[in-house]
């Protein structure tokens, strides 16, 4: 159950970012994990969607406090794998994963007129479906929040260039921490095994990024990490919402090592 913390006026939050990316840019990302627990305590959450960089931040999460908020989304069409992820992070780490739900009510209704299997009829279906299974439950996640933690990297794709360690989120009102932004897939898979934190199976079965079953398969070798999530769209659509980029200048442009 999401507790409903005191948060911060939104105005003094969003002047804050400025010097707090400042001080985050330099700092690895474990340091940067630390200080978004010590400064926004149970105001700040990690979005895991329980893939490798998700584990890693885990992981880094638990160390800085062990009672660090971990919120997740359940869409109805994950992963047998992702489920069994969550139950091992939540033993190893004796943590309590706040689990959302789209509305039920929404989900019946688009069902009943567009199909289960709306994503692969067009663009427009696909967002629909992301909006009602992903995004309307993260606004619920980040209700009350100052802060969330992700997993972005900037490598990822071709939409996640621009992104830095510490931005304004604009189309959420609160601050958004991405410590693994200067991070390659090397460098999540290092960490994993030195640290023996948990992965989802399917990472080895040739999924280097894993979201809705259905709109997930395996890459082939040479293919980008997320060539595999919306196969069947251009790279420049391949967004669910969750992390298209509504942040203001009130960035530091850190170095995109
Ligand atoms: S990833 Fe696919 S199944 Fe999951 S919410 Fe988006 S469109 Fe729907």
């Amino acid at each position: 159950m999401i507790e409903a913390p005191t948060s911060m006026d939104r105005s003094l939050l969003q002047q804050s970012v400025a010097p707090l990316a400042r001080q985050a840019e330099v700092m690895p990302a474990q340091d940067v994990v630390r200080l978004a627990c010590e400064r926004f305590g149970r105001n700040v959450a990690l979005s895991s969607s329980f893939g490798a960089e998700d584990m890693v931040l885990i992981d880094m999460l638990m160390r800085a406090d062990a009672n660090g908020r971990i919120v997740t989304l359940d869409t109805g069409r994950l992963p047998q794998e992702t489920y069994n992820v969550m139950d091992a992070a939540r033993e190893k780490y004796g943590v309590t994963i706040e689990v959302l739900f789209p509305q039920a009510e929404a989900v019946q209704s688009m069902v009943a007129e567009h199909g289960l299997n709306l994503f692969y009829h067009s663009v427009e279906f696909r967002k629909m479906c992301c909006g009602v299974r992903k995004m309307e439950p993260l606004k619920r996640a980040l209700a009350g929040l100052d802060a969330w933690i992700t997993g972005l990297r900037r490598d990822q794709s071709v939409t996640r260039t621009a992104v830095h360690k510490v931005e304004w989120d604009e189309g959420n009102q609160l601050i958004k921490l991405n410590p693994l932004v200067d991070w390659t897939h090397e460098d999540v898979w290092k960490y994993i095994r030195e640290h023996n934190v948990p992965y989802n199976a399917l990472h080895d079965r040739g999924y280097p990024s894993i979201g809705c079953g259905p709109c997930t398969r395996a890459v082939q070798p040479g293919e980008h990490e997320r060539a595999g999530r919306w196969w069947w769209e251009h790279p420049e659509t391949k967004e669910c919402g969750l992390h298209v980029s509504q942040s203001t200048d009130a960035t530091v442009q850190g170095p995109s090592s």
